[in-house]
């Protein structure tokens, strides 16, 4: 996995985030209420989805927290996501819209972007996209667009999922190409985010 080069491209040099990592200043980013049991939801409502997750799955969504703990260390709410195909990790990345001054800089969307750019194609046929909270309305639509093909995801989102939480964009005409499961190592990733919250009260 080339995994090592890209991390360090997607860097954002978080030092400059701390001034503003303890402001209420969290707009567009997915947030887990600490109180909600649903994060520790496993994905059960998703018919048959549980049955195709495998041991390289769950390898892939601990890259994935690992990612979400940068995040977590530049004073971001800790989400990380990652890209594969064919065995290889060809984009990654993790939330970052405070450092970034920009909306748009979810994980999902930050490693898209950095798959896309690695290899020179707007799409991801194929792909398949780890993300440690289920993806937003903003990730699903880049998602889509991208075309790739599944969504394994570890906690639910019950304030903007829209994989089965608040909405389920995937169950509707507007998917045409992505299977979706979540619920892979659920209770680790949405403590990374409980944790996360409950240090700034
Ligand atoms: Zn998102």
């Amino acid at each position: 996995m080339a995994q090592g080069r890209t991390a360090r491209e997607l860097d954002p040099g978080g030092d400059s985030l701390e001034s503003q990592s303890s402001g209420p200043n969290r707009g567009g980013v997915p947030r887990v209420d600490a109180s909600d049991h649903d994060v520790h939801r496993r994905c059960a409502d998703r018919g048959t989805g549980e049955a195709r997750l495998t041991a390289e799955d769950e390898a892939y969504m601990r890259r994935a927290l690992a990612l979400a703990r940068r995040a977590g260390e530049a004073g971001e709410v800790p989400v990380g996501a990652l890209v594969v195909r064919d065995g290889t990790v060809i984009g990654e990345g993790w939330n970052r819209p405070v450092g970034a001054a920009d909306a748009t800089s979810h994980a999902e969307t930050e490693a898209i972007r950095a798959a896309c750019r690695g290899v020179a194609n707007y799409r991801l046929t194929g792909a398949t996209l780890y993300v440690t909270l289920e993806p937003c309305l903003m990730c699903t639509g880049a998602i889509f667009h991208a075309r790739i093909d599944r969504v394994v995801f570890g906690a639910r989102d019950p304030k903007t999922g829209v994989a089965g939480s608040v909405l389920d964009l995937y169950a509707t005409p507007l998917n045409h190409h992505a299977a979706v499961e979540g619920g892979v190592l659920a209770d680790e990733c949405g403590a990374l985010l409980r944790d996360f919250f409950a240090a700034r009260r």
